[in-house]
């Protein structure tokens, strides 16, 4: 059947080649991206270059971006919708701003007896509702690996997050998935995070303390881990890895296994 659609996509992709040496190099530089089948892979350049068509980088003084460095972000920014229908899951924004640092942010907060605290406080990364997204250029260049780190994906879990409304750790979930059983899976995770920092503000905790931060802050940086580092986060709280895994219609974990099963680069964890 003839569709614009089709046609549209189409044409954008031939007019906008891959060579093989800058694939070849960026897949080089995206452990992450291991393991996924030649399918896969064929899917996930289809859409970041459909993806670099449509959102617009904007890189700050004293930003310089290689198509090798456009397309690495553009592929790490597709990896959480490689198996969801496309129905425009970043719809909700057009820009990313790379910014040359970490920078400060101002923040704002009320207090239990109605104080209103300001301050600003160092960011690698923020996502606005109706906003462009913001990427600190250090944290872009460390992400990729099977670190426990991932300012791409963790800011744009923020952007799924919004699509229904506020920020909150509940993004749009699948028709066949309960709301109920995805909020005691992340709620009873979170508050377990949340006892064991009341206890001891430096804990060593099992994930990113950040993720105590609020609810939405529990989705974006779960999310990176999922992709990034599947194994510590199925140990930790396997009741998140699998709605996870219900959400992002992926498996990492088992991606990772498989890798770590054949090749023995991969069997010493990093
Ligand atoms: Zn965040």
């Amino acid at each position: 059947m003839w569709s614009i659609r089709a046609w549209q996509r189409n044409r954008i992709l031939a007019r906008n080649p891959v060579t093989p040496e800058l694939w070849q190099q960026v897949l080089d530089s995206l452990p992450i991206l291991d393991g996924l089948s030649e399918d896969e892979l064929n899917r996930l350049r289809e859409r970041a270059v459909l993806f670099l068509h449509e959102k617009r980088l904007t890189p700050l003084a004293g930003v310089e971006l290689q198509p090798q460095d456009r397309l690495r972000l553009a592929l790490q920014a597709q990896l959480p919708l490689l198996h969801l229908a496309e129905l425009g899951w970043y719809r909700g924004f057009h820009e990313i701003v790379i910014y040359p640092d970490d920078f400060l942010s101002p923040q704002k907060h009320r207090d239990a007896a109605g104080v209103e605290h300001e301050w600003d406080a160092e960011h690698s990364g923020e996502a606005w509702l109706q906003g462009p997204v913001i990427l600190a250029w250090p944290g872009v260049q460390e992400s990729g690996g099977w670190e426990a780190y991932n300012l791409v994906i963790h800011e744009l879990a923020h952007k799924l997050d919004m699509l229904n409304g506020d920020a909150n750790g509940l993004p749009p979930l699948h028709r066949q998935m309960r709301i109920d059983t995805w909020a005691s899976a992340m709620q009873s995770a979170y508050d377990q995070l949340d006892r064991m920092l009341d206890a001891n503000p430096d804990a060593e905790t099992p994930i990113d303390p950040y993720a105590a931060e609020n609810p939405a802050e529990f989705f974006a940086v779960t999310s990176e881990y999922f992709f990034s580092a599947p194994d510590v986060l199925h140990q930790v709280f396997p009741e998140v890895y699998a709605q996870l895994a219900e959400f992002y219609r992926q498996d990492p974990l088992a991606r990772l296994q498989r890798l770590q099963a054949e090749h023995p680069a991969y069997r010493e964890p990093a």
